[in-house]
């Protein structure tokens, strides 16, 4: 006999703040016109906070399309009730265009492959054109633009909604505005072929922060939206972590044996003093197994990790803290009592980028969601 297990059964858990996701939302909507198309990126799963659950809050907040690099994200989008537009990034082979066109997306054209395959689907497609202007990855380059946008317009399935491109070097002022040139020759030769008012996007998150002036007509930005942008963007704008916080529990707390081999240097100093806990979080959570080190909040208080982290456990030095109990709440990033180990202390701690981290942890634990926007569904 089978009895349903409780989803939080092991104590692995996130929490996402509804509220400050509309939040930044807000602040990204007031950075624009009215008239420019503001796409929410949701790729990974909306930056691991949950596309299903965050979709209908950024567009009751300001937004006015999403962007994914997944189609499954697409229909996390559409399973939610949210018919708004959808541009899916490059993402699928030639043979997935049928598929592609059925979902009704707005698809990408980033090279003549997909030029073909899409002109060949029996039914009109919207896409968006994606053209490299330094990245090096994908988009037609400069030398093609002029053929590619010839046999758009050559297509009569197509309707081209618009060109993207994604900039490179966004810390250098000049390599951004070679980039932002070379895509103004890219919308002229749009207009050569025939095409006007597309909409013209080549802002994300840190080219909104840093370069306002290329927010142009439309804006693709992803961790703004989720309050994932470092340093020295985030001073930029004020925007709050829609990841409030990772959360584990105390699974064993224990005194280590005089004569135990621990590699640890505290126990090397005074064997038989050393107390740990061990909680229910590993790197089968995302917490990264290397570089050793760090600390989580218990008691309202830092514990020292000892070592690196195992598949599902990880150990902490509880010496110093009293009371430490089978059962207690961990903090892995969040607040305790008045500590806190803010998720930009996190990307520190364990040399991860914000939005490689964060997502790693909440995509492999259960999500709770908070806030006022929680109960909108
Ligand atoms: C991920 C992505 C974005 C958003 O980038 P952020 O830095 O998260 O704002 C924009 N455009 C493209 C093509 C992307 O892949």
């Amino acid at each position: 006999m089978h009895r349903l297990l409780p989803r939080d059964a092991r104590p692995a858990w996130s929490v996402m703040d509804l509220d400050a996701l509309a939040h930044n939302v807000r602040v990204i909507r007031a950075m624009l016109r009215p008239s420019d198309r503001f796409y929410a990126v949701c790729k990974n799963n909306a930056y691991g906070c949950g596309t299903s659950e965050t979709a209908r809050v950024m567009l009751q907040a300001g937004a006015d399309a999403f962007a994914v690099s997944d189609p499954e994200d697409a229909q996390r989008i559409r399973a939610a009730g949210v018919d708004a537009p959808i541009l899916l990034y490059a993402s699928t082979c030639p043979d997935m265009a049928d598929a592609v066109a059925d979902l009704g997306l707005i698809a990408t054209v980033h090279d003549f492959a997909s030029l073909d395959a899409l002109s060949r689907v029996r039914k009109p497609v919207q896409v968006h054109v994606e053209v490299d202007c330094g990245y090096g990855r994908l988009g037609f380059t400069p030398d093609e633009w002029p053929t590619a946008f010839a046999q758009l317009r050559a297509a009569p399935g197509l309707s081209v909604v618009g060109l993207y491109t994604h900039l490179a070097s966004v810390e250098t002022a000049a390599a951004v505005s070679q980039q932002a040139q070379l895509f103004q020759r890219a919308a002229d030769a749009a207009e050569t072929a025939g095409f006007s008012d597309l909409e013209r996007m080549a802002a994300s998150s840190r080219v909104m922060l840093g370069y306002p002036e290329l927010n142009l007509n439309a804006v693709n930005p992803g961790r703004m939206l989720y309050g994932m942008v470092e340093d020295p963007w985030r001073h930029h704008a004020d925007l709050r972590p829609v990841v409030k916080a990772i959360k584990s529990r105390v699974l064993q707390v224990k005194t280590i044996p005089a004569s135990f081999p621990m590699d640890d240097p505290r126990h090397a100093a005074a064997p038989g003093t050393l107390r740990t806990a061990v909680i229910a979080f590993g790197f089968k959570d995302g917490l990264p197994r290397e570089p050793a080190g760090g600390t989580v909040l218990v008691r309202g208080r830092r514990a020292r990790i000892i070592g690196l982290r195992a598949t599902e456990h990880t150990i902490i030095d509880v010496t110093d803290i009293p009371g430490v109990a089978v059962g207690d709440e961990v903090v892995v990033v969040g607040a305790q009592g008045a500590e806190e180990i803010s998720g930009h202390e996190a990307v520190s701690m364990y040399r991860m980028a914000m939005i490689e981290l964060l997502p790693r942890m909440t995509l492999n634990t259960l999500r709770v969601y908070e806030g006022a926007e929680a109960g909108i569904s």
